[in-house]
């Protein structure tokens, strides 16, 4: 679940497209209009169609800064952390 409930796809730049150590999976809000020319991900990331492969799940390294971005916000979430 995304921000203001929208649904999140994983996915992943295709093996080619970048290096090895940058293909790890973004998460990318779902738009509910019309597909557009790219997708963004929430680490800012651009991803285009052709390049990138859908996931069904959390596969190899996901994206840090994607999911700092996924993370409930507010305080306490981190309090028990350690
Ligand atoms: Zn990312």
């Amino acid at each position: 679940m995304g921000e203001n409930g929208g649904m999140l796809a994983l996915v992943r730049l295709r093996r080619g497209v970048v290096g090895e150590s940058r293909r790890v999976c973004h998460l990318i809000p779902v738009p509910a209009g019309p597909v557009p020319s790219h997708l963004t991900a929430l680490c800012g990331e651009a991803i285009f169609p052709g390049e990138a492969e859908v996931l069904d799940g959390l596969r190899g390294m996901p994206c840090h800064a994607c999911l700092v971005e996924s993370a409930p916000s507010g305080p306490g979430f981190l309090a028990n952390a350690g």
